[in-house]
């Protein structure tokens, strides 16, 4: 199973990466027809592509193994605070 984990993270990465996608507004052509005229389309700009946000799961697993959110970091800023806690307990006892 570890030895399929570095590709599960290559994996994990780029689902979580955005991407350039179609239109849903002009299918990809960059404008919008109506009776026979052709309209701007404002939601690419005529550009026929938009962006499209990584997937929310594969962002989220990934934070959380970057420690950027989750336990781990909650037990960061438990540490954190202990640290800060004692540094003023000894400071106290100096005075
Ligand atoms: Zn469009």
């Amino acid at each position: 199973m570890l030895n399929h984990m570095p590709r599960i993270l290559v994996d994990l990465v780029e689902d979580s990466e955005s991407r350039k996608a179609p239109c849903p507004v002009c299918d990809g052509i960059g404008y919008v027809a109506l009776d026979t005229i052709g309209y701007t389309c404002i939601e690419c700009d005529s550009a026929g592509r938009v962006r499209v946000p990584g997937d929310a799961h594969a962002r989220r697993w990934l934070f959380e193994i970057l420690g950027l959110i989750g336990p781990r970091k909650a037990r960061t800023a438990v540490a954190e605070y202990q640290t800060v806690a004692n540094h003023m307990a000894r400071s106290a006892e100096n005075i």
